[in-house]
């Protein structure tokens, strides 16, 4: 568990530098870049990155405890900071020695990064992609597009899924290669996780060394579906951070509103809308904790990563709309926070593994013969 002394300087943070920003980063819908390196220089942004590149070495309930506590103050600043992780973690699990010793300290010294494997025509599926990549002496060459890719306005680095002539591939590409443009497409604006527009890249023969090559050659769906199993128990933390957000906000009201001679609070039938979402929040975020413990133990990543999002996602998606309606005209105002909690728990349901891809993966875990899953 993470200590009492972290969870009260994030707390802070949040409470001082991302609170009063929330709802004007999602209304600007930009990447807060100054939040992001501020919290990277103070050692969050690679809270487990080994400390031989700089990280803080900590264990996974670390980072749950600050997606969750981050996305509080703006789930927007929550994404921005998870597509750090899922490139470090993917160079952490995978990448060559020269690689890891390269990149792996640029990210505790605040580097932000994007995850880039959704084109137009691939979203769910990414076994075949329009992206290729064909080895040219001692360089990759990269040729294609990648649409809706978070954090790419700032990003300073990218992970780019490309198909080689043996499959699909990893490969690590700074933003300042020659040939890469990074543009603003037609859908890149969305209404929910507004960390600044969801970019395309467009790569006409991007070069770049052999080493930048990820992992293994024709594997790069298995390792990038292993970082979504890890990116999957913070995009819950983050899920939990929404729900906690749009609870104490709408409880913070009908504590005070007043209608018929008592506060709104004081009707029970108000009381069981809290009393349903608090148990709901307590019991997802429990779920989270679980699953972090597992990336920590490598004990079914997959299973408890998608589980947890799965479950996290849909309480945020809840817990909002039950703010919204105890809150009533005062709900529905763009004044309030409470549409911005809507729209974000929502894009969540979606992003990062979509309600249905978790439940097949948890069906996958199924058919591997997990007869006696349910028993703890
Ligand atoms: C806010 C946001 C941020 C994003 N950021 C990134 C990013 O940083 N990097 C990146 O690479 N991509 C990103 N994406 C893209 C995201 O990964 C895709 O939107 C997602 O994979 C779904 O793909 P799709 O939208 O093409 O839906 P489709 O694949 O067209 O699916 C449409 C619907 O069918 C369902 N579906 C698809 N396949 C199956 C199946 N086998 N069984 C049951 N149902 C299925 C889906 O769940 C969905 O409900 C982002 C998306 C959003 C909304």
């Amino acid at each position: 568990m993470a200590d009492k002394a972290y969870t009260h300087s994030l707390r802070e943070f949040v409470e001082q530098r991302v609170m009063p920003q929330g709802d004007d980063i999602d209304a600007r819908d930009v990447y807060p870049v100054e939040l992001a390196r501020e919290l990277a220089v103070q050692g969050f942004s690679s809270i487990t990155l080994p400390t031989e590149y700089g990280g803080g070495g900590h264990e996974f309930s670390y980072a749950v405890a600050l997606f969750e506590e981050v996305s509080v103050g703006s789930a927007a600043l929550g994404v921005s900071l998870l597509t750090i992780f899922q490139a470090q973690t993917i160079i952490r699990l995978f990448g060559s020695e020269s690689l890891q010793q390269r990149y792996l300290p640029r990210f505790a010294q605040g580097m932000l990064s994007s995850y880039a494997l959704t084109e137009s025509a691939h979203g769910s599926d990414i076994r075949s992609l329009d992206t290729k990549a064909t080895r040219d002496g001692d360089e990759w060459v990269l040729r294609g597009e990648k649409h809706f890719i978070t954090s790419s306005s700032a990003a300073e680095f990218f992970v780019i899924l490309a198909e080689t002539p043996v499959g699909v591939s990893a490969f690590a590409v700074p933003r300042d290669v020659p040939h890469l443009t990074v543009y603003e497409g037609r859908n890149s604006a969305t209404f929910g996780l507004r960390n600044g527009p969801h970019m395309n890249l467009r790569l006409e023969d991007v070069r770049v060394p052999l080493d930048h090559l990820i992992g293994t050659e024709g594997k790069g769906v298995r390792q990038a579906v292993t970082t979504l199993d890890y990116s999957r128990t913070l995009a819950a933390a983050i899920s939990i951070g929404i729900a906690r957000a749009a609870f104490d906000a709408a409880y913070a009201h009908v504590a005070r509103r007043v209608a018929f001679d008592q506060t709104v609070l004081g009707f029970q039938g108000i009381q069981w809308y809290f009393a349903e979402a608090l148990a709901d929040i307590d019991a997802s975020r429990l779920q989270v904790f679980h699953a972090a413990r597992a990336l920590d133990t490598h004990d079914d990543i997959d299973r408890y990563g998608s589980e947890a999002k799965l479950r996290a996602a849909q309480v945020a998606t809840r817990t909002a709309s039950m703010a919204v309606q105890v809150c009533g005209a005062h709900g529905t105002m763009v004044n309030s926070p409470f549409g911005r909690y809507l729209r974000d728990a929502k894009t969540y349901e979606i992003a990062g593994g979509s309600t249905e891809i978790l439940k097949n993966t948890i069906g996958k875990y199924l058919m591997r013969g997990a007869k006696a899953a349910a028993t703890p």
